[in-house]
């Protein structure tokens, strides 16, 4: 059984009453109840806690860890951030969602500023799958309209994604990778753009569909462990 880790900042739902509306137990209570409902094995961390919830121990038992944070990336320790990048490098996978995108480890593993465009307008989001093959597409329709969302644009200064699977149309016109898969040492990587706080996005089937997927794409293979370093010549038998 897959072991997942659902990370939250956990600070919008306890200092702000709209979003506690959305989110009376924090957006990782919502997300770790769905996981659970789909069988996997399940177990939330959050911020304040000590380490952040993030120990040696629950990061050596977390198959794929998916982080949400927002307002206090930079209270994330660096010690914290290296340890879960070296878990990524190990074999873990990481679903990054919103706001994530500006999380240290996101932006660690990437390389670049993570940077992009945002408006908070309410606006409707129309997401729309790229790769119909893709695991993570598997059950969804060929578009998922989110009713009303804060709006990303391009340009998202990410590398490359090994595989976009999802591309998002906004009512006010601009575009935007919403759904980019990438491989960092053993580890997978998924970012997911829906999921802003005072919209019940993590609520939604269609979406709750997608993370499903992303969560079970992400889980480790049992790929063999790499040798690095000199590496000598097989003898050859007389
Ligand atoms: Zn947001």
């Amino acid at each position: 059984m897959t072991r997942v880790t659902v990370w939250n900042e956990f600070r919008h739902e306890r200092e702000d009453e709209a979003v506690r509306e959305v989110y009376p137990d924090g957006i990782h209570a919502v997300i770790a109840d769905f996981l659970d409902e789909r069988g996997f094995d399940v177990e939330t961390a959050t911020l304040d806690e000590p380490e952040h919830g993030l120990t040696e121990d629950v990061l050596a038992e977390t198959d794929v860890l998916t982080w949400w944070g927002h307002d206090a990336h930079d209270e994330v320790s660096d010690e914290v951030v290296e340890r879960v990048r070296e878990r990524v490098l190990d074999g873990m996978g990481l679903v990054v969602l919103h706001s994530g995108h500006f999380s240290k480890i996101f932006k660690r593993l990437m390389g670049t500023t993570c940077n992009l465009k945002y408006r908070e307008a309410g606006e409707t989001e129309r997401l729309w799958v790229l790769e119909p093959g893709h695991p993570i597409a598997a059950g969804v329709e060929e578009s998922v309209e989110i009713p009303e969302t804060e709006m990303y644009g391009e340009r998202f200064d990410v590398p490359a994604p090994e595989t976009l699977v999802f591309t998002s149309w906004f009512e006010g016109g601009e575009v935007f990778r919403s759904g980019c898969c990438y491989t960092r040492g053993a580890g997978k990587v998924f970012y997911f753009r829906p999921g802003h706080e005072t919209y019940p996005i993590y609520r939604q089937p269609e979406v709750q569909q997608i993370l499903t997927n992303a969560v079970e794409w992400a889980a480790p293979s049992d790929g063999p462990a790499p040798s690095f370093g000199k590496h000598s010549t097989p003898a050859t038998e007389e």
